[in-house]
């Protein structure tokens, strides 16, 4: 669909009036349409400007936050993409870095700041092809960040923000859209949430999902426990037992070939509670500064970029959306990938396709962050 199309289509949002009736103000998304549009550098620079980017005064420090992919995954932001970016706050006077932290597991490349500046160059993201340093904000050990107090209803009570991140004049924050096996979807919210804090605030996020043993199935192979780094685990009367340490990484349940490690039940929708409340906590910490959301609706692939690889595309590429408003802008998305054209093979139909095919639905943490006063749920395209 072009952007006109898509105007009609957010005016028909059935989110414009909510369960009260009471109509919400509707926040602005720009979108470049990859089937109208053919200078997709220039729309970049563009959204930037509009999404908020134009507050960005000279001299200010900008991070630039996306997710750089996991050693394998290749369905992640293109790093010319970034670039374009990063060129636009220059031409705005600020001085830019690329940045993104360190994961909680094991696997992929990311678990040290040494590993992930590896695995960045690797997937090329590079100070010499970006044109910016490239920072990891919870450097030196994964911990180092600010705190946030939230408030004492929610499930995070308190959220760390990664330091560079919450010590930056502006922030534009890159996210690629795609599924997300806890999540449904990820996109903007996701990126802030999970993306933008410390070791500590992610394994508070998953400790929400958790994990348990199901000793019936059990074989006592011991693959688990020889897969948890953080040993957390050990083997009793031929069986794991869970001790101190676990940081809900899920490397173990990963790893157990007889399913007989699973999830909480309700986990991924207390998951997505908490992914939103995160986001809230780094949202406050950024408050009253320049902060541009782009939204990179391509390659969406079931599972997110910490997979490698994530598999087959899910629907056709469709389009670059800006927003200042991070609730609008991944509800906007939502509906932009819903209104693609699936590719065949995939046995799944509209609302929330990606949802659909991770048992579960994006909308909770979308609504959960529209209910913490992140943003709006309404919108309305303007195409560029
Ligand atoms: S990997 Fe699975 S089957 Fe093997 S010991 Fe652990 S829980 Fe049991
Ligand atoms: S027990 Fe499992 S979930 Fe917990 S830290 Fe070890 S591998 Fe991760």
């Amino acid at each position: 669909m072009n952007a006109a199309q898509w105007e009609a289509l957010a005016l028909n949002n059935p989110e414009k009036e909510g369960q009260s009736g009471r109509v919400r103000m509707a926040s602005q998304v720009y979108f470049f349409d990859f089937g109208n549009g053919s200078d997709v550098h220039g729309a970049i620079k563009e959204l930037v400007g509009k999404a908020g980017g134009e507050r960005i005064r000279r001299g200010m420090k900008v991070a630039v936050k996306s997710h750089f992919g996991e050693m394998g995954n290749y369905t992640h932001i293109r790093p010319s993409f970034v670039r374009s970016a990063v060129d636009a706050i220059k031409e705005l006077g600020g001085r830019p870095f690329f940045t993104d932290t360190t994961t909680l597991y094991p696997e992929g490349g990311r678990l040290t700041v040494a590993d992930s500046l590896e695995t960045a160059r690797y997937n090329g993201f590079t100070e010499e092809g970006l044109g910016c340093p490239v920072v990891i904000a919870d450097a030196p050990d994964g911990e180092s960040g600010v705190v946030i107090e939230n408030d004492k209803n929610l499930h995070l009570k308190r959220v760390k923000v990664a330091k560079a991140i919450a010590e930056a004049d502006a922030i534009i924050v890159l996210s690629h859209v795609k599924g997300h096996v806890m999540s449904g979807m990820g996109g903007a919210i996701k990126n802030l949430g999970m993306g933008c804090t410390t070791k500590g605030t992610k394994s508070a996020q998953h400790a929400l999902h958790g994990c348990e043993f199901d000793l019936d199935k059990c074989a006592g192979c011991g693959k688990c426990v020889e897969s948890c780094t953080f040993g957390a685990l050990r083997m009793s009367d031929g069986k794991p037992a869970r001790g101190e340490g676990c940081v809900y990484c899920l490397t173990c349940m990963f790893n157990c070939e007889e399913r007989a490690i699973h999830l909480l039940e309700g986990g991924k929708e207390r998951f997505q509670e908490g992914l939103a409340e995160a986001a809230f906590g780094v949202t406050r910490a950024l408050a009253g500064k320049p902060v541009a959301y782009l939204n990179f609706v391509m390659d969406v692939t079931r599972l997110c970029d910490c997979a490698a690889p994530a598999g087959k595309l899910v629907v056709q590429n469709v389009g670059i959306l800006a927003s200042e408003d991070p609730v609008a802008i991944d509800k906007a998305s939502l509906d932009l990938i819903d209104g693609s054209q699936i590719i065949p093979g995939w046995q799944v139909s509209p609302p929330d396709i990606l949802g659909k095919l991770n048992k579960t639905s994006s909308l909770i943490h979308i609504r959960t962050a529209a209910r913490l006063g992140m943003g709006s749920m309404e919108y309305t395209i303007t195409g560029v």
